[in-house]
């Protein structure tokens, strides 16, 4: 017999967000996947640049098995890892820099020796030149390359710190020549598409071509730009217009540009992102002090909160979940903040001046709009929308309605794609041609699963003629069991 599905009004409020939860699935959480969806994860990460092929195919496997044994749409993010520079490794795993001390830099792999520091990488002796910064273990400590020989670069501490082995290297003043995607992303691609994950997060983008030639390599699945070099801010505008997200990766963002620019730099990426209709994801170190202990620190909860404030649509966990002593209470955790932010007015005064001057609107923006202005105005607590490709459900979104958005869609991807949009709670439903139909087929389902109760008014988004994508033409106030006769 299967287990009655389980009942969606079970879920205290307060710890279902409408902002959404990406964890990162690690060593820490593999075994707890189910534990964490209950937690309110509703986006699983896997970091293509850590693991083998074999681990993120057992862990997508676990995370498609815990959601289907709970009903529930879980999306899943690879992230594959362009070019990220690393150091080598060092005798006992560490090496400590002390202030004013002279290095030699090399290309290896291997233990460094004596007075030696590998980067894993070629390719850097032709870009850099005296006075250039190298920024070490992300930036926990720095070089200034004082004299570049054939084989070497001798470098003299700027910043005292400790490396650890494979950390990552950062050369703010020095442009590498590389192509992006490289080739291991492109083989991080390709298992993606195997594994048939959701959502690509692309790190280290720079320029919209490189998200283009991603997508032609993965149709189908949502482009994630991670935002984290000086150049993707450069060409924003064309990276927003070639992808379906952004993700504000403060962590290489934080090493690229002068750390005090980085909060500045977020709330511009997360207005910008809505602007275009890009959804957006806020990571990095949200509550890194969870790693260790199983509270976080005021800090950290403010800048949870300022995030869901300033309009992310999704808030990340990193280390918290993927190698953290308390990964499940770190989701629960992040979900009460942005929960109680949500139900205060800043967040609903926010939402109602969101509907800005620079929107381009077309007919589906226009139809996102009244749909949220009329839920507002009429206290109408659910939007239904039926969408092929998921595009009218984020217009929707972004109006950040005060009503929950039911986003109902034919293709099992798109629904789990929409797992990342803030607002909305997607549900697989069969294509249905005619609308009264389908109106009348969604009122029952909704009922079912007790989301509405008879004679309950909701705002209903479609696009006639039904079934087709980017058709999004008609809002309709509906109230549940009246027969629907549009002739
Ligand atoms: C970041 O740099 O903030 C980030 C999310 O990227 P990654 O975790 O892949 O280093």
């Amino acid at each position: 017999m299967n287990p009655a599905p389980p009942d969606p009004r079970r879920v205290p409020s307060r710890l279902r967000s409408r902002t959404k939860i990406v964890a990162t699935i690690g060593p820490a959480s593999e075994g707890r996947i189910g534990d964490l969806i209950d937690a309110g994860m509703d986006v699983a990460r896997i970091n293509f640049s850590h693991g083998e092929p074999r681990e993120h195919r057992r862990r997508v496997e676990a995370v498609r098995g815990a959601a289907g044994e709970r009903g529930r749409a879980v999306g899943i993010l690879a992230d594959i890892p362009g070019p990220k520079l690393r150091l080598g490794r060092f005798e006992g795993g560490e090496r400590t820099l002390m202030e004013g001390e002279v290095v030699r830099v090399l290309q290896g792999d291997a233990v460094a020796g004596p007075g030696e520091i590998l980067f894993d990488f070629g390719g850097f002796l032709q870009s850099v030149a005296p006075g250039h910064r190298m920024m070490l273990a992300d930036g926990q400590a720095a070089l200034t390359v004082e004299e570049v020989r054939g084989d070497s670069v001798v470098a003299r501490v700027a910043r005292p710190g400790v490396l650890g082995d494979r950390k990552g290297v950062h050369l703010p003043d020095s442009p590498l020549d590389y192509e992006l995607p490289t080739p291991r992303d492109r083989e991080c691609v390709e298992l993606a598409v195997s594994l048939g994950v959701d959502m690509l997060g692309i790190s280290f983008v720079g320029r919209a071509e490189e998200v283009e030639c991603v997508r032609s390599l993965a149709p189908g699945m949502a482009m994630v730009a991670k935002i984290e070099r000086s150049l993707a801010l450069e060409n924003l505008e064309a990276i927003l217009e070639a992808s379906d997200g952004v993700m504000v990766a403060r962590g290489d963002l934080g090493v690229e540009l002068d750390l005090e620019r980085v909060p500045i730099v977020q709330k511009a990426l997360l207005r910008a992102a809505r602007d275009a209709a890009c959804f957006s994801i806020t990571a990095t170190e949200m509550l890194e002090s969870m790693t260790g202990q199983s509270r976080p620190t005021r800090a950290e909860v403010a800048d949870v909160a300022n995030a869901v404030l300033d309009g992310t649509d999704a808030l990340m966990l990193s280390a918290e979940t993927a190698v953290g002593s308390f990964p499940v209470e770190a989701v629960r955790t992040m979900g009460r903040v942005a929960a109680e932010v949500e139900g205060g007015p800043d967040y609903t005064d926010r939402s109602d001046r969101s509907l800005r001057r620079e929107w381009k609107i077309d007919t589906a923006d226009a139809i996102a709009i009244a749909a949220a202005r009329l839920s507002g105005a009429l206290e109408i607590p659910r939007i239904v929308c039926f969408t092929e490709s998921g595009r009218s459900v984020r217009l929707v979104s972004r109006c950040r309605p005060s009503a929950e958005i039911i986003a109902l869609s034919p293709d099992e991807r798109v629904v789990r794609q929409m797992t990342v949009l803030a607002h909305v709670r997607p549900m697989v439903f069969p294509r249905v041609e005619n609308l009264e139909d389908m109106l009348a087929r969604a009122s029952r389902m909704l009922k079912s699963e007790r989301l509405v109760d008879e004679g309950a008014e909701i705002v209903f988004v479609a696009g006639v003629p039904a079934g087709v994508s980017r058709s999004t033409n008609l809002v309709k106030v509906h109230r549940v069991g009246e027969d629907v006769k549009l002739h």
